[in-house]
């Protein structure tokens, strides 16, 4: 087994037991009890999600934190929720996924070369962590982004992923970059040998009101090929 692999496979079962926060673990196990309307016969998976794709990945993509009945219901991040459905069609009209549906963890799906995170790793009431569980959970972020070691482009998606995806820059590197680079759809930031790039959230506020659309987003992942190889 890679390096890599091995370095992902930990973290992912370190990430899956974790209950630091506690506000998030009641709510998170909460949902999964009660579950919604839809999905009441479902059993929620209820626990951390942790990051999903290639261990080899030259691409690595960030969003804020799981879905309540998306990912804390599948157990795989962006699987189940109108987002990732934007997001996985759009990896996979540019080559980074192997189809372009993600519902549930036994449905086939393989990222090529890709690996997706969430920089909060539970479900959070009304999509809002705390600054203290974010800080709670940077450092499951800080060991992906060594044991990826073949990425050379991050896809921030939001402005969350965006200033976070800086912070653990800083701590890893220990360097600031000042000014802070200001997030925005396509904005690009160096950080060290890989390159940031900024993109407006797949979210249904984004994509319902035409904000994003689904050429500016596959535009991101073409603009990551041409960063990543
Ligand atoms: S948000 Fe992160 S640090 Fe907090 S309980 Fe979940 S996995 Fe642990």
């Amino acid at each position: 087994m890679s390096a890599g692999r091995q370095g992902i496979r930990a973290i992912n079962q370190d990430i899956v037991q974790c209950r630091a926060c506690p506000r998030l673990v009641e709510w998170r196990e909460r949902v999964a009890r009660e579950k919604v309307a839809r999905f009441t016969h479902e059993d929620y998976w209820g626990k951390p999600v942790p990051g999903f794709g290639d261990p080899e990945a030259r691409l690595l993509i960030v969003g804020l934190a799981p879905a309540a009945h998306g990912g804390n219901r599948t157990g795989r991040i962006f699987t189940g929720d109108r987002s990732g459905d934007w997001l996985f069609a759009s990896l996979h009209r540019t080559g980074w996924a192997n189809q372009a549906t993600s519902v549930a963890t036994d449905d086939g799906l393989r990222l090529l070369g890709a690996y997706v995170a969430a920089i909060v790793r539970c479900a959070p009431p009304a999509n809002k962590p705390t600054p203290a569980e974010r800080d709670n959970c940077l450092p499951y972020h800080l060991r992906e982004l060594e044991a990826l070691g073949r990425v050379k482009a991050i896809v921030a998606l939001g402005s969350y992923a965006w200033d976070n995806s800086l912070q653990a820059n800083a701590a890893r590197t220990v360097e600031r970059i000042v000014p802070r680079p200001k997030f925005g759809h396509l904005a690009e930031c160096k950080l060290g040998d890989r390159t940031l790039i900024g993109s407006f959230h797949p979210s249904q506020q984004n994509t319902f009101t035409g904000r994003l659309t689904e050429a500016m987003l596959d535009a991101v992942f073409v603009r990551a090929r041409k960063l990543a190889g």
